[in-house]
C-alpha cells in the first residue's frame, strides 16, 4: 500500500485529502456512473474502498408497457452490480424505496444513517439537493436523496442519541470529512476522468434497460465530459461542489 503523501502527490485530484473510504449515495441504480464513475474508478485505482449506497429500486424507469416494477427492481439491481464491478466497487447496497416516491422521513434518513455508520467514509459523493436549470439532473429523488445523505452525515451519524436502535445494532456514530455534490454547472471540484472515462463509459452500458445504444452512449458522454474538461484543460472531467 502506498502512503497517502504517494497517492496524493500523483493523484490529481484537487482534495483537501485523498479518502480511505468513500460512500456513494445516490437516488438510483446508473446516477454513481453517469455523474462520479470516472472519479470513483480513479479513487479505486488509488486505494481507496467504494461502496455505493442506491436509496430507490430505479423500478419506474422503463417505457415498455409489459415490464412490472418488480421485474425491472431485479433487472436493475444485476445491472448495478455489474457496473459497479466494471468500476472495481466491491460493495452495493439498495436500501429499497420505491423511485419517484422517496421522500426525506425518519426512515430514510435512519436508513442512510445505517449506511454511512457501517461503511465509515472519510467522503462522500452524493446528489445536489437544490433544483438547477437541468431539470433531469435534478430529479425531484436527486434533489431529497441529496438532502437525505447532508442530513445524515451531519448530524444524524455523527451523534449518538440520534437512531439509539442503530447503536444497539452496533453502528457506532461516524464523522464524515468531507463532501463532494454531484452537479452539472458551477463547479467548484474539476477531476481529471481521462484515464478513467473508458471505465465509466463500460460501467453505463451495464444499464442496459436505461441506455440500450452504446455508441449513442459513447458519444453523449464523452462530449459532455470534454466539456468539464475545458474547464481545467482536462480531455475529460467530471465536475462536484465541496461541502465540508
Ligand atoms: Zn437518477
Amino acid at each position: 500500500m502506498e502512503s497517502r503523501t504517494a497517492r496524493q502527490a500523483h493523484g490529481g485530484h484537487q482534495l483537501t485529502d485523498l479518502p480511505d473510504r468513500v460512500l456513494v449515495i445516490v437516488a438510483h441504480p446508473d446516477d454513481a456512473e453517469a455523474a462520479a464513475g470516472g472519479t470513483v474508478a480513479k479513487f479505486v485505482r488509488e486505494g481507496a474502498q467504494v461502496a455505493f449506497c442506491i436509496v430507490t429500486n430505479g423500478d419506474k424507469g422503463s417505457g415498455d408497457r409489459t415490464m412490472t416494477p418488480e421485474r425491472l427492481t431485479t433487472i436493475r439491481q444485476k445491472e448495478q452490480r455489474n457496473a459497479a464491478r466494471v468500476l472495481g466497487v466491491e460493495t452495493v447496497e439498495f436500501l429499497g424505496f420505491s423511485d419517484c416516491e422517496v421522500e426525506n422521513t425518519h426512515a430514510a434518513r435512519a436508513a442512510v444513517t445505517a449506511a454511512i455508520r457501517r461503511h465509515r467514509p472519510d467522503l462522500v459523493l452524493t446528489q445536489n439537493p437544490n433544483r438547477t436549470k437541468r431539470l433531469g439532473a435534478s430529479h425531484r429523488d436527486h434533489r431529497i436523496v441529496g438532502g437525505i445523505a447532508l442530513d445524515c452525515v451531519y448530524p444524524l451519524a455523527r451523534d449518538h442519541m440520534a437512531f439509539p436502535e442503530l447503536l444497539a445494532q452496533g453502528l457506532e456514530p461516524h464523522v464524515v470529512k468531507e463532501v463532494h455534490l454531484m452537479v452539472w454547472e458551477n463547479p467548484e471540484l474539476v477531476v481529471d476522468i481521462t484515464e478513467t472515462i473508458d471505465l465509466k463509459i463500460a460501467a453505463l452500458a451495464c444499464h442496459a434497460s436505461q441506455m440500450p445504444n452504446r455508441v449513442a452512449l459513447d458519444k453523449s458522454v464523452r462530449e459532455r465530459h470534454a466539456r468539464f474538461g475545458q474547464i481545467q484543460g482536462y480531455r475529460y472531467a467530471e465536475i462536484f461542489t465541496r461541502m465540508m
